[in-house]
């Protein structure tokens, strides 16, 4: 099992992050890059697996940075449950046919004033797009576990920050931890403190260049809170099988 950053990490957006287990890929929220272009660019790269190849999502909250690619997502081939609170639903049945129509704006302003260098210029999805995303959100209520299959289990707690906003717990049970992790990323796995439960692997070496970014900085992300173990603290080899938590937020 291991969790990638692929977003969110040396940055504040653009929040994705993978969790990997055995037979099952979790993204946890699935946010656009916002703010200077060359993080905007990223929104444009491919991500580290496909889209068809991920079994779920689930939102901590609506805004953008944290679920504006979902529309993306699902355009790409995603086509599992979102899970959210209803408060998130509802609004991202705001926020996101509103963010296509922007994107959609903003193509067509760089075709009109012929700024783009792309000819013509795309939006990065359309309102369309968004609204067919929406198909997907399942919502469930505050402190209620939900099953994410291979015996992971989580549950929204509440955040504050914005309506339906929320941490999620995650409880795993049979996970694994692959011995070739800590010999892969040594680096990352002494920053991260647990040299036996490493949060990422040699998956995430690439000379891709936000791949890459994800593992430098990996442990980083973790010492900023951005992700949180709850699971027990300590040095010696786990056992295959015990319960793991995570929670994130
Ligand atoms: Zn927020």
């Amino acid at each position: 099992m291991h969790l990638s950053f692929l977003g969110a990490s040396r940055t504040v957006t653009g929040s994705k992050f993978l969790l990997e287990t055995g037979t099952r890929r979790i993204l946890f929220d699935c946010g656009l890059f916002q703010g200077l272009k060359e993080l905007r660019l990223r929104n444009w790269s491919q991500l580290p697996v496909r889209p068809a190849d991920i079994d779920a999502v689930v939102l901590t909250h609506v805004h953008l940075d944290h679920s504006g690619y979902l529309p993306l997502l699902v355009k790409n081939g995603f086509h599992g449950p979102v899970w959210c609170t209803p408060g998130t639903a509802d609004l991202c049945a705001i926020l996101l046919p509103d963010s296509g129509y922007l994107q959609e704006e903003e193509a067509a302003r760089a075709n009109r004033k012929g700024y783009s260098k792309h000819k013509p210029a795309l939006p990065l999805y359309t309102r369309a797009d968004a609204v067919i995303a929406l198909d997907r959100l399942e919502t469930v209520p505050f402190g209620m576990d939900f099953d994410l299959g291979d015996g992971l289990r989580a549950r929204f707690h509440h955040a504050g920050h914005i309506l339906g906003a929320a941490s999620i717990t995650v409880t795993g049970k049979r996970w694994a931890v692959p011995s070739s992790c800590c010999t892969t990323t040594p680096s990352g796995c002494s920053r991260n403190g647990r040299r036996s439960f490493p949060i990422t692997s040699s998956a995430c070496r690439s000379t891709d260049p936000m791949h890459t970014e994800v593992t430098d900085s990996a442990g980083g992300g973790v010492a900023r809170g951005t992700a949180q173990f709850a699971g027990p603290v300590g040095g010696e080899p786990q056992p295959a099988r015990r319960t793991r938590s995570f929670s994130f937020g």
